[in-house]
């Protein structure tokens, strides 16, 4: 790997930290953890994974990270929020709880735990948009859906109309607005990497002003 390549750093307050690193260096970049300031502070780009965002709210104040990376966010460092992820980024949360606190990086407005009590884990293959060689599977566990998106917000993939996915036939479960990825659902634990090499791309493409 290139030493001066850009450097994906990985949130590791909690939730499945070491499945996005593997990901991120079998895409060809290096990765590097983050907990404190000064380490966000050393990345070109931002992996939020998947856990309990409630948690991960608490900790990012309690580790003093939601200034920065608000900050960071707001001059356009590259980021991709899987799950709880997603839900961190959004504007405003339906559904969460009363102290739970978002970075607003993306302008929409997510549903937490949207599929249903019942719905604990939901699989579906998605059409996603700028992701070449066939449908994608996405492995969806406690996930939130986009109630709402802006008008700067390019939708990528929604829920498939079929039978099995009842009353998520048709959600948004994968956005992104300019250099801010983000998915419903874990694309780190199925092996395949294009979600991935999406948000690679849109690094590596950052370093030369533009995230696509
Ligand atoms: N339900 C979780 C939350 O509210 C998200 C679940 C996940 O990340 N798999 O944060």
């Amino acid at each position: 790997m290139p030493d001066n390549g850009p450097v994906v750093g990985v949130l590791a307050l909690q939730g499945d930290v070491r499945e996005h690193q593997r990901a991120v260096s079998e895409c060809g970049l290096r990765s590097a953890l983050v907990r404190r300031p000064a380490e966000l502070a050393e990345v070109d780009a931002l992996i939020l994974p998947g856990g309990e965002s409630t948690t991960i709210s608490r900790l990012l104040v309690a580790f003093d990270l939601m200034g920065p990376l608000r900050a960071r966010l707001a001059e356009g460092m590259p980021a991709y929020g899987a799950c709880a992820g997603m839900i961190l980024l959004s504007r405003e949360i339906l559904d969460g709880t009363a102290d739970q606190r978002t970075l607003a990086g993306l302008d929409v407005v997510v549903r937490r735990n949207a599929f249903g009590r019942q719905v604990d884990s939901f699989e579906a293959d998605l059409e996603f948009e700028g992701i070449p060689g066939g449908t994608v599977r996405a492995v969806f566990i406690r996930a939130p859906w986009v109630e709402r998106a802006g008008s700067g917000v390019e939708v990528l993939a929604r829920v498939p109309e079929i039978p099995a996915a009842g009353g998520a036939a048709g959600r948004i479960v994968a956005i992104r607005q300019g250099c801010v990825l983000a998915t419903a659902f874990h694309p780190e634990l199925t092996g395949d990497r294009r979600v991935h090499q999406l948000f690679c791309e849109m690094v590596r493409r950052s370093r030369v002003g533009a995230c696509r």
